[in-house]
């Protein structure tokens, strides 16, 4: 009898710790698994604002996928996902298609613009690796330009960036320590240039702690961050953001939007039920209605029923789905009982660049500072260790200031 085939879609930090954990939890004769991605490298999506500052090396924050998952037990299919015949259990890919008898799909998120005009068009976001290495150059190349030109215009050494959730506020940290960088390389006037954050809520890092959030604010502000709060971008054009009742034009030469996120577009082009372009899975973390479909992380719309909202899209939360999924297939290929996913919540840390830091840890402990910092790297580190081992933290772990 054939061996029963798990295809997983996308080498993210749901799609790597399923197929990890699969390797651990299943013998060979088992279970067939195939992992589909994009690239033929994992990149740590949690590291993609440190990418595009050109804080962190785009190769220090990815790896290649066979050299953490066994090629000989697992088939590695670098292609992409372009949809999924889910009542003929058949996937889609540019360049071929292959047959599952379960699927996991973990492909991520798409940057959502909310049908902003210009946005799409003329603003950077952090997407990938290549969307990151893009705004670190095109950043490097208004420096570079500006100090060549004969009729500089300070305006084009101005970095927009809209929407003050964590990203945006972990970009605008990370270019806090790039710029005097860049300014010093390029003999320009650290007080020429702007980093500005604009947040259409009252206050940045909405719903987050007040002192926390507070706690930030003077930390950027203090390294030359600016803050538009209570700002609704309404317009993006090429150079500029239109923003407030009265449209305020705010020039730049870089633009970048950090303004929210969605589920990969593949699950309504498969014709999945979708809730903001996620799916609501079940307790099982299965899609509704598919008895051999899990969809994980930043495509899974997870309910927290205590607080009636769903649970914030993190990579905390797409290893822990990664934990459930890989549990359940082995519960369905021994006809045992499933579990329900249950998050574990650790806390939230968020970098404000390499030398500061601020979060709440285990039961809402707050942290800043020197602590934070540290924390932020174990964080980044834990997860490496889960990956690859100590190995995999000496190669490509953050071990300054540990
Ligand atoms: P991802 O990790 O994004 O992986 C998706 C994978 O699918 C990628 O490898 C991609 O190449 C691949 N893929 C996509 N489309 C296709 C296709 N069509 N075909 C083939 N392959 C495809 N969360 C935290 O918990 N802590 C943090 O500190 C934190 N920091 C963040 C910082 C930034 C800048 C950003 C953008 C997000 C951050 N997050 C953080 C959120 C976190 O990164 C995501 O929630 C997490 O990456 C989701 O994991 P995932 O596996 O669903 O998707
Ligand atoms: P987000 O949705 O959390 O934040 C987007 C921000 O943009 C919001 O504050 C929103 O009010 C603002 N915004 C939306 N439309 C706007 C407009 N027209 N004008 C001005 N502002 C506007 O998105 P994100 O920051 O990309 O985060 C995505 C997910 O990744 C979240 O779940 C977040 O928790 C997670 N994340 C976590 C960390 C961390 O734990 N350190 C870091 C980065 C991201």
């Amino acid at each position: 009898m054939s061996k029963p085939k798990i295809v997983v879609l996308g080498a993210g930090y749901a799609g790597m710790m399923t197929t990890k954990r699969l390797m651990q939890k299943l013998r060979p004769e088992e279970a067939e698994l195939v992992l589909v991605n994009k690239h033929n490298y994992h990149y740590q999506t949690t590291w993609l604002h440190q990418v595009a500052a050109g804080t962190v090396n785009q190769n220090q924050a990815r790896m290649m996928i066979s050299d953490v998952i066994n090629p000989n037990r697992v088939n590695l299919i670098y292609d992409e996902v372009v949809d999924v015949k889910k009542d003929e259990n058949r996937v889609l890919l540019k360049n071929s298609e292959i047959t599952y008898d379960y699927l996991v799909i973990s492909l991520g998120f798409e940057t959502n613009t909310f049908g902003i005009k210009g946005m799409e068009k003329n603003a950077f976001s952090i997407t990938d690796i290549e969307s990151s290495r893009m705004i670190r150059e095109h950043i490097e190349y208004q420096f570079a330009k500006y100090s060549t030109d004969k009729n500089p215009k300070d305006e084009d050494l101005a970095i927009l960036v809209g929407g003050g959730g964590f990203t945006g506020i972990e970009f605008v940290g990370e270019l806090a320590e790039k710029v005097p960088e860049l300014c010093k390389k390029y003999d320009i006037d650290r007080n020429k240039v702007r980093i500005i954050n604009v947040e259409a809520a009252p206050r940045v890092l909405p719903g987050f702690d007040d002192e926390l959030v507070s706690y930030a604010k003077r930390s950027l502000e203090e390294r030359g961050v600016e803050f538009m709060e209570g700002a609704k971008i309404n317009e993006c054009k090429k150079n500029s953001f239109v923003i407030g009742d009265d449209n305020e034009e705010i020039k730049a030469g870089t633009i970048v939007w950090t303004g929210g996120v969605t589920g990969n577009s593949i699950l309504s082009k498969a014709g999945f039920e979708i809730t903001k372009g996620k799916v609501t899975v079940n307790g099982d973390m299965r899609a509704p209605g598919e008895e051999n479909i899990f969809i994980l992380g930043d495509c899974a719309w997870v309910m927290n029923e205590a607080e009636g909202k769903p649970f914030p899209p993190t990579a905390q939360a797409a290893m822990q789905h990664a934990d459930t999924c890989a549990n359940n297939l082995q519960a369905l290929l021994h006809r045992e009982p499933m579990n329900k996913f249950v998050f574990d919540d650790k806390g939230t840390v968020a970098s404000l660049g390499e030398t500061d830091a601020m979060g709440t840890v285990f039961n809402d402990n707050k942290l800043y500072g020197k602590p934070a910092v540290s924390m932020k790297k174990v964080i980044d580190n834990r997860y490496l260790f889960l990956l690859g081992g100590p190995k995999l933290i000496l190669k490509k772990g953050k071990l300054r200031m540990l």
